[in-house]
């Protein structure tokens, strides 16, 4: 798939607020710092589409953005740098568990993970979540430039192993770099292939 337009469309502050319009929905999430507003722009291939982790006051709001007039890529806040609390509510702020378990228009959550790291408790409850709520994620390891394809495919083999102690099996998984536009086609590929299966079902 090619993204021929790509617009803000707005910000939601909670769930009753997001847009009305029944289009598919693909969201990202991840721990602050992750790569997430790099890598949406170098899906977009634009610069400033979504604000880095840098710009104040944008953390906790979901921003829409309208693909190819068609689709919807959806930017959640990141997480990870609330006190650790014993509940999942505690954890994540409210409006990232009520988009994630209750927004119909959401199809694919794409949780980010920097491929440079151990795994984290907090990405490995988070996924354990999702799976509980029966909410289609797929994960995308994120900043691969960084290190050298024999670190990464330890890591990557490392991580497999750490889910395979909750998961019968890997959820689907893409690599990716925004200095090199590494796992763009594949990512767009993959959306592309969703919406098609889709199609009929968001009208
Ligand atoms: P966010 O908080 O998840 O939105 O993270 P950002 O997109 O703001 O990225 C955090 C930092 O990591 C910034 O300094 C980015 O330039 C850097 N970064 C993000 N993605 C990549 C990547 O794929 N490769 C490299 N080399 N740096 C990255």
């Amino acid at each position: 798939m090619e993204i021929k337009q790509a617009e803000f469309i707005m910000s939601a502050p909670e769930l009753k607020q997001c847009p009305e319009e029944r289009v598919t929905e693909y969201a990202f999430i991840g721990r602050s710092n992750v790569g997430k507003s790099s890598l949406i722009n170098m899906m977009v291939r634009k610069k400033n589409l979504a604000k880095t982790s840098s710009t104040p006051g944008k953390t906790q709001l979901i921003n829409f953005f309208k693909i190819n007039d068609s689709w919807m890529l959806v930017d959640l806040p990141g997480y990870g740098y609330a006190k650790v609390a014993k509940s999942m509510k505690g954890k994540f702020h409210k409006i990232i568990t009520d988009y994630v378990s209750r927004r119909e228009n959401l199809v694919n959550l794409f949780v980010l993970i920097d491929s440079r790291h151990q795994p984290q408790k907090i990405d490995l409850d988070f996924m354990e979540w999702l799976g509980e709520e029966g909410i289609p994620f797929s994960i995308v390891f994120t900043k691969v430039d960084k290190i050298s394809s024999t670190v990464l495919n330890k890591n990557l083999n490392h991580y497999k192993k750490e889910m395979l102690k909750v998961w019968e099996e890997m959820p689907k998984n893409f690599i990716s770099s925004s200095t090199s536009e590494i796992g763009r086609a594949e990512l767009l590929s993959y959306i592309g292939s969703v919406n098609t299966s889709l199609e009929g079902k968001f009208k």
